[in-house]
């Protein structure tokens, strides 16, 4: 094995994030008696971008984030009465419900495990974080777990990786490898901090962003192919 750890970022890269977040959207709306329509959860996204986007420039803390998505939400849609921070723990807690591995995430780790160490390198919110990857069973497969909304510190921060760093003992950097499906946070995060990075793109995204990738893989069992 050429490498000594992997970084791993976790949504949408070794388990689900676009399909539990739409059902868990969903089901808090069911329980409002709020109507499905197709054009809610586009509107929610969009908003919860920019809240996010706030949050990472520092302009809103992270208690202000988890109400902000909903409030403003809720204030598009004429639904005012409705309390965003008591939604927001409902839609996390459907989230954690709802999460699935994706295709060969646990075939991989299989096959990882016992030959390189395994971080997780998540940018989330506890809540959300450390449930879903224990309701999955994928805890132990972990030497180490780093949640941004623990730490204060998101990708592609340097004092991030600063701090991954220190929880993973100080490796070789060129002996870790980055992998995520993120080119903002991953790929920027790892290239900056001098890590090789692999672009875990598993949804056919188009790379416009001059971001570029050591590697880059569209299913997950061809990482093992590079390692
Ligand atoms: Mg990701």
């Amino acid at each position: 094995m050429k490498y000594d750890w992997i970084f791993f970022d976790l949504d949408n890269t070794l388990i689900d994030f676009n399909i539990a977040s739409k059902k868990a959207f969903f089901s808090l709306m069911d329980s409002h008696g709020i109507p499905r329509a197709d054009a809610l959860y586009p509107l929610y996204q969009q908003i919860n971008f920019e809240a996010w986007k706030d949050f990472e420039k520092g302009k809103i803390d992270a208690i202000t984030l988890r109400s902000r998505r909903f409030k403003d939400f809720y204030f598009k849609t004429g639904y005012k009465d409705i309390d965003p921070l008591e939604s927001n723990s409902t839609y996390l807690s459907f989230l954690v419900d709802y999460t699935t591995t994706l295709e060969g995430a646990i075939d991989l780790l299989n096959h990882l495990k016992g030959n390189v160490k395994l971080a997780a390198i998540t940018n989330g919110l506890k809540e959300a974080q450390r449930p879903r990857l224990s309701r999955l069973n994928l805890t132990p497969y972990f030497d180490a777990i780093i949640v941004s909304d623990e730490i204060g510190f998101a990708k592609p921060q340097k004092e991030y990786f600063d701090y991954v760093m220190k929880e993973t003992n100080q490796p070789s950097r060129e002996n870790t490898l980055v992998v995520g499906d993120s080119l903002h946070s991953d790929i920027q995060g790892g290239n900056n901090y001098g890590i090789p990075t692999c672009w875990c793109n598993l949804f056919g995204q188009i790379n416009k962003t001059g971001i570029v990738p050591n590697f880059e893989i569209n299913d997950l069992s061809s990482l093992k192919a590079l390692l």
